[in-house]
């Protein structure tokens, strides 16, 4: 990570800069047009090249994304104005003439390092989606054929097998259930925001009813009734807020007392520039102690004999929240849980 192409118009300029930087880097001082259709790490950019090829850069940049391309610009302290409308768009730092050359590698070297880190999440980012995709598709099929050979056996011999025997049959096909859970809410985990985020505005009724047409939430056989108490319209992403929706309502449904009626209420308010969604239930509660933990991977209050689960719901609901730049609290009683979701409303 060492080629720095020089898009200067002054040649004077130019020549300073391949005398302070040839030592450590690889320079690239072709005409500024040219030097722009190579690759490089960095360009080092005036006032006549940016004006002259801003398009040009803005669309490098936009192509290079999620990968880190710095702009360093460099300028006289009476354009420095000149700048403003540029920075963190076009360019990315300024460096004022007359140049200090230690003070010019160590901007150079920040926004190298800052692109180094850029390149490994990308590369993380890559890891995670092969990941996903061997969890959410290539594991499935090795699974599919042990769930449809025990249900064979099932179906087949069951009432040739002992007690103990038609036990360790049950016990595989539980097993083949959890896994294709765990399988599916690992997926979902990895994949959250992959596709990145497309904001609009949404009426929290649609959303709702849509969560609960989209997904088997099981209403009928629970008797839950899952309202809406008052809509709202706000600026959102639909697959994350469906996402975190979906797993509020499910958990409201699930944590009641066996025998209990689920009774899920979802309010929409607006406060100043703040959306807030509410999702109510009639369960079990949540100790306040552990209000903190049970958004953590895999942590869970409870066997799966007594509610079954993946522990990964909440943290599928955080990460959504967290891609919403939003925030979530928990107020719990004996009575029920409050989840209250707060996302700035940016118009
Ligand atoms: P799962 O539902 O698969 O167990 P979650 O990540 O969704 O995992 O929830 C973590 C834990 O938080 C649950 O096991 C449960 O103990 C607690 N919890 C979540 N939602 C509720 C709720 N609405 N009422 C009571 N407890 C809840």
């Amino acid at each position: 990570m060492k080629k720095i192409a020089l898009l200067v118009s002054n040649e004077q300029n130019k020549k300073l800069m391949t005398d302070m930087l040839s030592d450590r880097y690889e320079i690239l001082a072709l005409a500024p047009e040219d030097s722009l259709s190579k690759q490089f790490d960095l360009a080092i950019v005036d006032g006549v090249s940016l004006d002259l090829l801003q398009v040009k850069i803005k669309l490098l940049k936009y192509e290079s994304n999620p990968v880190f391309l710095p702009f360093l610009f460099i300028t006289t302290r009476q354009d420095i104005g000149y700048t403003t409308r540029y920075l963190w768009k076009v360019i990315d730092d300024i460096i004022v003439t007359p140049i200090e050359k230690i003070e010019l590698l160590a901007r150079i070297e920040m926004l190298l390092t800052t692109r180094r880190y850029s390149v490994e999440i990308k590369n993380r980012l890559e890891e995670m989606e092969i990941l996903a995709h061997a969890i959410g598709h290539d594991l499935k099929a090795p699974l599919r054929s042990i769930e449809t050979f025990a249900s064979y056996l099932k179906q087949d011999c069951y009432e040739l097998l002992s007690d103990t025997h038609k036990d360790y049959l049950e016990r595989i096909l539980r097993a083949i259930t959890k896994m294709n859970d765990m399988q599916d809410a690992i997926h979902t985990f990895m994949s959250v925001g992959c596709k990145g985020i497309v904001k609009q505005t949404l009426s929290l009724k649609y959303l709702v009813r849509a969560v609960l047409e989209e997904n088997d939430i099981i209403l009928d056989k629970t008797g839950a009734t899952v309202t809406v108490l008052q809509d709202i319209q706000f600026n959102t992403d639909e697959k994350l807020i469906k996402l975190i929706l979906k797993n509020l309502i499910e958990n409201g449904i699930k944590f009641v007392e066996s025998g209990k009626r689920p009774v899920i209420e979802i309010n929409g308010l607006r406060r100043g520039e703040y959306t807030i969604i509410e999702v109510s239930d009639n369960g079990i509660g949540i100790p306040d102690a552990k209000i903190e933990e049970i958004f953590k991977p895999f942590y869970r209050l409870h066997t799966d004999k007594e509610y079954p689960g993946t522990g990964l719901g909440l943290t599928i609901v955080k990460k959504c929240v967290d891609m919403l730049a939003g925030s979530i609290k928990v107020v719990s009683k004996d009575s029920g849980t409050t989840f209250i979701l707060e996302f700035l409303e940016r118009r």
